[in-house]
């Protein structure tokens, strides 16, 4: 017996799994594709530094990542989010000198967090993030959160509730960070660790704490909106406006900070408001960053993205019972009669592949019945029986198994017979091109 198992947090994706993934992955290069953005891949892990910056007090950062020195006494990181590399890339490439502001990148890839694993939480979760680069506009803002919806509306999904907060700007929010402190100073003995540390590092996650949500200093703590400055609510209005007027319904939720460190301005995490989904509802989230492209090096220009965990799209799919596994049929089974017809069968099944076709054969040649039983497995359209007294003449029998029909044609008919059953919104075209065996398939 085996005693090798994939590590905790980990897991192997094949079968209907994998068909789903492979659906998802299909429609995100679509989508991106009609909303103008390229792609980026960047290594998965960087130099520590990139996602550990000063000050920052994310427990993402904190305590999640997979930090390890290298055989060159380097400290390296395993991406544990997709934004800080993606930045990284574009300072270090001088992205930002291309003519066409704003920039716009998508990137899938695992991202690592050693976090206790639950449903729809793994240490390597795979993410789709995609980032706009550039002067700040509310247009933005919008355009991405309606880039996300787009993805997941496609996939079916409907139980959305899209929440949406400000952190304002730099100015607004030092303010606001003063008054946290001095709202926290008299009761900070009273909270836990975690918060000690937050007290110093950035008040505003102790907003956040899990440890101490109950402790009565949250309930009465000064909201952020009391201390944003006059552009800030500016901006924060018109990005709700241009959702609202593309269709978009928005909740404003002031409790809402998000994960990490960096976000300035807009914040918004779309959650499945499905019942069975629990508290692990996020499909995908993010927000504006006005000060991470300078801090790693690059020039003063702001930047938006969210990421969106496969893992838990899969989860909120599942609890609206979407399927996407559907498996999809075969064009073309060979079905070989007797010995001789194997060899036969093997050939032509190359033929049908190298023209385009999803066609298969049995190997083994079991029996009739059993091959017939493969047919109708693999959903096959069209069956054809290899017998020796046809072959004798150059012919095949080819089956239309929805209809029953049964014609016997010689080998040269095959393709234009197919291109006849199969695709029948094509004009036939009594010239088509034919590939054959050892000729490169366009
Ligand atoms: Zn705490």
């Amino acid at each position: 017996m085996s005693s090798y198992q994939v590590p905790r947090g980990t897991q192997d994706i094949f079968g209907n799994e994998i068909r789903k993934w492979h659906k998802i992955e299909a429609l995100i290069r679509e989508i991106t594709q009609v909303y103008g953005y390229s792609e980026i891949r960047t290594p998965e892990f960087e130099h520590t530094e990139v996602f550990a910056r000063e000050n920052d007090s994310s427990d993402v950062v904190n305590k999640e990542m997979y930090t390890f020195m290298d055989r060159g006494e380097r400290s390296l990181t395993l991406k544990p989010e997709g934004t800080a590399g993606l930045i990284r890339s574009f300072v270090e490439n001088k992205l930002y000198a291309g003519p066409d502001m704003p920039f716009k990148y998508f990137y899938t890839g695992p991202c690592f967090r050693y976090e206790r694993p639950q449903k729809g939480r793994m240490r390597i979760h795979h993410q789709f993030g995609v980032e706009v680069l550039g002067d700040k506009s509310p247009y933005i803002d919008a355009e991405i959160i309606g880039l996300g919806l787009t993805v997941v509306r496609t996939l079916g999904l409907e139980d959305l509730k899209v929440l949406i907060n400000t952190l304002g700007d730099k100015e607004s929010r030092e303010g606001y960070k003063t008054v946290l402190k001095d709202h926290f100073k008299p009761v900070l003995g009273e909270l836990c660790q975690d918060c000690q540390r937050r007290y110093e590092q950035n008040p505003l996650r102790i907003l956040d704490c899990k440890v101490d949500a109950q402790h009565p200093s949250m309930e009465s703590a000064p909201k952020l909106q009391d201390s944003l400055n006059e552009a800030s609510k500016a901006y924060f209005s018109e990005v709700i406006r241009i959702l609202k007027d593309s269709g978009v319904e928005v909740e404003v939720s002031d409790r809402l900070v998000r994960g990490l460190d960096y976000y300035t301005h807009t914040v918004f995490e779309v959650v499945s408001v499905n019942k069975s989904m629990g508290s692990q509802a996020t499909v995908f989230g993010g927000g504006r960053y006005d000060d991470l492209i300078h801090d790693l090096g690059g020039p003063e220009m702001s930047g938006i993205g969210f990421g969106m965990g496969i893992e838990r799209l899969l989860v909120a799919l599942e609890a609206e019972g979407i399927d996407l596994a559907e498996e999809e049929g075969i064009d073309v089974f060979c079905v070989s009669l007797d010995a001789q017809a194997l060899d036969y069968a093997y050939h032509l099944t190359n033929y049908l592949r190298l023209n385009g076709y999803k066609a298969e054969y049995d190997v083994y040649q079991k029996s009739f019945k059993s091959q017939f039983k493969s047919v109708e497995r693999k959903h096959a359209q069209v069956a054809i029986l290899l017998g020796q007294n046809e072959m004798a003449k150059g012919q095949v029998i080819l089956k239309k198994l929805d209809t029953q029909e049964q014609i016997t044609l010689s080998e040269d008919q095959i393709l234009h017979q197919l291109d006849h059953w199969l695709n029948e919104d094509h004009v036939c075209d009594h010239d088509h091109e034919h590939h054959h065996e050892g000729e490169e398939h366009a």
